[in-house]
């Protein structure tokens, strides 16, 4: 909580500045306000969500200049780090791999790779065979094709009717059953009710 006195970071649309707290009231909406003072004396009302303590970093700051960096690179992790200085780099032939890929409306590149067995595309690229460069796009796309349709067993596996035990015929059998409540009278469930 803010209290009066404290020096703040205001922030507007296109205007951040320090200010200083004069006063906290309540406004016609019940929501906590706070009368402000800016350096150059401008006297503004803000709500608690333009105020913000100057030693908590914003959320959506970025640094842009030197001094920035240097202080932010000791908060990250040296793996972090590698990672921003190193994204992965595809070789020419990959790269040519990855274009003609695109240019096949992604075919997957099991089957590109069969072309290139067929001779259809450049024998060149059997050299990546081992070493296929990932397309994000593909990787993406296929992440949430999840089988819905049919559960698999946590082997993974294609689950069966048949359980593991069973070694007589009937005994994965079942059957719903209808009980009536008038004898002789069976309750119909198909075609115009008569
Ligand atoms: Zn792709």
């Amino acid at each position: 909580m803010f209290h009066v006195g404290e020096t703040l970071v205001y922030s507007s649309t296109g205007r951040t500045s320090y200010v200083k707290v004069k006063e906290i009231f309540l406004n016609e909406d019940n929501q906590l306000t706070c009368k402000v003072v800016s350096a150059s004396g401008d006297e503004l009302t803000a709500t608690q969500e333009q105020l913000r303590d100057p030693n908590l970093p914003d959320i959506a700051h970025i640094p842009s200049n030197i001094p920035d960096y240097k202080e932010l690179a000791t908060t990250i992790s040296d793996d972090q780090l590698k990672a921003i200085a190193n994204p992965v780099q595809l070789s020419p032939l990959q790269e040519e791999w990855l274009a003609l890929h695109e240019r096949l409306w992604h075919l997957p590149q099991s089957i590109m790779f069969r072309m290139v067995k067929a001779g259809f595309l450049n024998k060149k690229f059997l050299k990546l065979l081992n070493n296929r460069p990932p397309c994000v796009s593909c990787l993406f796309g296929q992440a949430h094709r999840k089988p819905w349709r049919y559960k698999s067993s946590t082997e993974g596996t294609a689950s069966t009717l048949r359980g593991n035990k069973v070694s007589k015929p009937g005994q994965t059998v079942g059957a719903d059953q209808l009980v009536s409540a008038q004898p002789g009278l069976v309750p119909q469930e198909k075609g115009a009710l008569t």
